[in-house]
C-alpha cells in the first residue's frame, strides 16, 4: 500500500497530529469566534478566505492534492475490478493461484517473512 499509494501513506502517517490541527482550528472558529484573513496590500483591506481546513492542512503536511485524487481513483478501480473478479489479488490485481494465493506474496508489505533465528555461535 505504501508503495503504490505514497500520499495515502503520508496522510496516515500525519493523522493524529493533524486531527489535533483540525480540533484547534474548529476550536478558534466555533470557541474563539476566530476567522482566517488576509490582507490586501493595494486595496489596504482584510478579507476573509475560505480555505477548508483539509486543504490547508494538506498544504501544511506537503501532501499533493492531485497525487491524492489520483491514488484514490486507482483505488476504487481496483476495488471494482475485484468486485468483478474476486479471483484478483488485492495488492497487485494479478490473477490468484488456484489455492487463493498470489505470487506477490512475500514481495510485498503487509507480509513480514519470518525472520530466520541467528545462528548461534
Ligand atoms: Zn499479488
Amino acid at each position: 500500500m505504501a508503495e503504490q499509494y505514497p500520499e495515502h501513506k503520508k496522510l496516515e502517517k500525519m493523522h493524529p497530529f493533524s486531527q489535533q490541527c483540525v480540533k484547534f482550528i474548529d476550536w478558534l472558529r466555533d470557541d474563539k469566534k476566530i476567522s482566517l484573513v488576509k490582507f490586501d496590500e493595494e486595496e489596504k483591506v482584510y478579507y476573509y478566505i475560505h480555505i477548508s481546513t483539509d486543504t490547508l492542512l494538506a498544504e501544511f503536511f506537503g501532501i499533493d492534492q492531485n497525487k491524492l485524487d489520483a491514488e484514490k481513483r486507482m483505488m476504487l478501480k481496483l476495488t471494482r475490478e475485484m468486485n468483478k473478479n474476486p479471483n484478483l489479488c488485492r495488492i497487485c490485481n494479478s490473477e490468484k493461484d488456484a489455492n487463493g494465493r498470489c505470487r506477490c506474496r512475500g514481495n510485498n508489505i503487509g507480509y513480514v517473512k519470518k525472520k530466520r533465528p541467528e545462528a548461534r555461535a
